[in-house]
C-alpha cells in the first residue's frame, strides 16, 4: 500500500482508528446474535462465524461477509 500519495493520511488514520472502535462495538453486537450470520455476498450462513468479517457501511449499518467473500471484496493487498 502506497501512502506517500496521500498527504492527509494522518487524518485518515484517525478516522480509521475511530472506525475500528465502532467496528468492535458492532462486532460485540453481532456476537449477541450468533444464531446465524448471513453473508451479503453469497448468502452463505454460519452459526459460529469463524473467520467471518463485519464492516460498517456508509449508513451506519453492518455488512457481514463470509471468509471467501471478505477476501474477494477487500483482499489482502
Ligand atoms: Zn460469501
Amino acid at each position: 500500500m502506497t501512502m506517500r500519495e496521500h498527504p492527509h493520511m494522518g487524518d485518515y488514520e484517525d478516522d480509521l482508528r475511530r472506525a475500528k472502535v465502532e467496528f468492535n462495538q458492532a462486532w460485540i453486537r453481532l456476537s449477541n446474535f450468533r444464531r446465524g450470520l448471513i453473508c451479503i455476498g453469497c448468502g452463505a450462513t454460519s452459526d459460529l462465524g469463524v473467520g467471518w468479517k463485519a464492516y460498517l457501511t456508509a449508513d451506519g449499518g453492518t455488512a457481514v461477509y463470509c471468509p471467501d467473500c471478505a477476501e474477494f471484496e477487500f483482499g489482502t493487498n
